[in-house]
C-alpha cells in the first residue's frame, strides 16, 4: 500500500502513515464482517428493509445523498442488507474514525482497483503483492492477455460474437443439449433412489428438475453496448467507462420483470454456473471445448470430463444452499422438517470428509466453507456417471488404448482438473475460496465412488458410504 501511495505522489513518510491508517480501518471493518461460512446461509443473510430504516442502522452515513447519486427508479424504496451488524459497526466507525482516514481509505481503493490499468510501475506493484506475495505467481501474464481479460469484462458479449463464430457449431450445441437431457434424467433417478427423502418433498424436487432452464453456448439475443464510450484516451478511462456502464445496466433492472434470457457469464468463459434464484444452468461455449467436451469424442470421455460441469452445476440446485430455493427461484422452504434434518446429517458427513484433507502440513480444508461445492462435486460425479450409463444403455462399449469405458470416464474427469497450485496459492484458496483446491475436487468425489474402486482395483473402503445424491 505504501509503495502504491508513493507512486501516486505521496512522500515516503506520508505514504507509510496512510498505509497504516488504511490497514487499521480495514481490520476494524473485517472484524465486523461475517465469515465465509456464516455468509453461506441464505436465510441469515437476507434482511429486507425500507430504505428509510437505513439511517437508524448506520446513522453516520448520509444515505439519502448516496441514493440521490444513483439512477434509481423513484418506486424502489426497499433494500436487502446482507449483514446488518456490519452496517451498524460501519455507522459507528464513520463517527469515531477521523474523516482524513476515510479519505485515505477511499483514495486507496481507487488506486487498488485501477492499478492494473495504470502505468507499468503501478501494474508491477500491484502484481508484486496480490500475485507474487499472496499466490506465489512468478510471472505476469503477457499484456495482450490482460487486456483481453479487461475487454471480456467490459464488452464480453461483443467479444463473444467473434469467439463463437469459430469455436461453437450448431451440432456441438445439439450434442451438449442431449447430454444435459441425460443428466436431468439421471438426477430424477437420484431423487427417486434417495431412501431418506419423503415422497411429498420428492414431488417438488422433480418439479424443480422439470422446470430447470439450460443455457448452452451463447445467448439467443446479444447484449447492446450502445452508450458505452471506448476511445483512444487513457486505458484506465475506458475500463472505468465499462464499469460505470455495467453499474447503470444493473440498476436499470430495478422495477422491471426478471430477464430470463440474460447470461451471467460471457460465451468465451471457461466456466459454468447454476443460478438458484433463476433455477437455471448455463454452460458457455468456452467450457464446451477439449478437454471438457469434444463433439468427436466418445461418451465415456465427454461424460467423465463434464462431470465437473453439467453434473456439478445440476447438483448445485440440490446442495445445502441451492435446495433452499424453489423451482421458480424463490428462497422459500419446500422441504419437510424431517427431510431437512436428514439432508443436514448427510451434509455433515461431507463436511467431515473434507475437513480431514490437509493440502499443506497443518493446513486443513474447511469442510463447511466448501460444503456446497463439495456436495456438487461428489453428487456431480454420481449424476454424470448415471447419465453416461443412460446415454450408452444397450450399446456395446469397447476398451480404448487398454482402458475400459469406466476407467476412461474417471480418467477424463480427473484430466479436466490437471492443475498445479503453488503453496502460497493453496494457502490463499483454503482460507478464502468456497471451492476445494483442484486435487481434492478429484480425490474427494472418487473416494466415495464404489465404481471407481472397482474400475481401478482399489481395496480401500469408500470415504463416505452415506452420500446425499
Ligand atoms: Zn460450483
Amino acid at each position: 500500500m505504501a509503495k502504491i501511495f508513493t507512486l501516486a505522489g505521496d512522500q515516503p513518510a506520508a505514504a507509510a502513515t496512510a498505509a497504516t491508517a488504511v490497514m487499521a480501518l480495514e481490520t476494524k471493518l473485517a472484524k465486523a464482517s461475517r465469515t465465509l461460512v456464516e455468509r453461506r446461509d441464505p436465510e441469515k443473510n437476507y434482511h429486507k428493509l425500507e430504505r428509510s430504516a437505513l439511517p437508524a442502522l448506520a446513522p453516520g452515513f448520509d444515505w439519502e445523498l448516496f441514493f440521490a447519486q444513483l439512477p434509481l427508479p423513484a418506486t424502489e424504496k426497499t433494500v436487502l442488507v446482507g449483514q446488518p451488524e456490519f452496517f451498524q459497526a460501519l455507522g459507528g466507525l464513520l463517527t469515531s474514525e477521523p474523516l482524513a482516514d476515510w479519505r485515505t481509505y477511499l483514495r486507496w481503493h481507487l488506486l487498488r482497483q485501477t492499478a492494473s490499468y495504470l502505468g507499468r510501475a503501478f501494474v508491477d506493484e500491484r502484481f508484486a503483492f496480490y500475485s507474487r506475495k499472496l499466490s506465489g505467481t512468478t510471472e505476469q501474464r503477457p499484456r495482450w492477455k490482460r487486456v483481453m481479460a479487461a475487454t471480456d469484462s467490459a464488452i464480453g458479449e461483443d467479444l463473444g460474437q467473434l469467439y463463437v463464430k469459430t469455436t461453437f457449431s450448431p451440432s456441438a450445441k445439439a450434442k451438449a443439449l442431449e447430454m444435459v437431457k441425460f443428466h436431468l434424467e439421471a438426477m430424477r433417478g437420484r431423487i427417486r433412489a434417495a431412501t431418506w427423502m419423503s415422497e411429498p418433498t420428492k414431488a417438488v424436487a422433480y418439479k424443480k428438475i422439470d422446470t430447470m432452464r439450460t443455457k448452452v453456448g451463447y445467448p439467443d439475443r446479444w447484449r447492446d453496448y450502445t452508450g458505452l464510450e471506448v476511445s483512444r484516451r487513457a486505458y484506465v478511462l475506458n475500463v472505468l467507462a465499462g464499469s460505470a456502464f455495467e453499474t447503470r445496466r444493473q440498476l436499470a433492472k430495478l422495477g422491471r420483470p426478471v430477464d430470463r434470457n440474460e447470461w451471467l457469464m460471457t460465451p468465451q468463459t471457461n466456466n459454468a454456473y447454476y443460478e438458484p434464484t433463476l433455477n437455471e444452468m448455463c454452460f458457455p461455449a468456452g467450457i464446451l471445448q477439449p478437454p471438457f467436451f469434444d463433439e468427436k469424442a466418445d461418451d465415456a470421455t465427454n461424460y467423465g470430463a463434464l462431470a465437473s460441469t453439467i453434473g456439478h452445476e445440476l447438483t448445485h440446485g440440490f446442495d445445502d444452499q441451492g435446495r433452499q430455493y424453489d423451482w421458480e427461484g424463490n428462497l422459500k422452504p419446500w422441504w419437510s422438517d424431517e427431510d431437512v434434518k436428514r439432508f443436514e446429517a448427510r451434509a455433515e458427513l461431507v463436511a467431515k470428509q473434507y475437513d480431514a484433507y490437509e493440502p499443506l502440513p497443518g493446513l486443513h480444508l474447511n469442510g463447511h466453507q466448501t460444503l456446497g461445492e463439495n456436495i456438487a462435486d461428489v453428487g456431480g460425479l454420481r449424476v454424470s456417471y448415471e447419465a453416461f450409463k443412460l446415454a450408452t444403455k444397450g450399446k456395446k462399449l469397447e476398451p480404448v488404448d487398454g482402458f475400459t469405458p469406466d476407467q476412461r470416464f474417471f480418467l477424463a474427469f480427473a484430466q479436466g482438473w490437471r492443475t498445479n497450485d503453488r503453496p502460497e496459492q493453496l494457502r490463499l484458496a483454503v482460507t478464502s475460496n468456497l471451492h476445494s483446491p483442484a486435487r481434492w475436487r478429484v480425490l474427494g468425489p472418487v473416494a466415495n465412488f464404489p465404481e471407481f474402486r472397482a474400475a481401478f482395483g482399489c481395496s480401500e473402503p469408500v470415504a463416505n458410504a452415506t452420500p446425499i445424491w
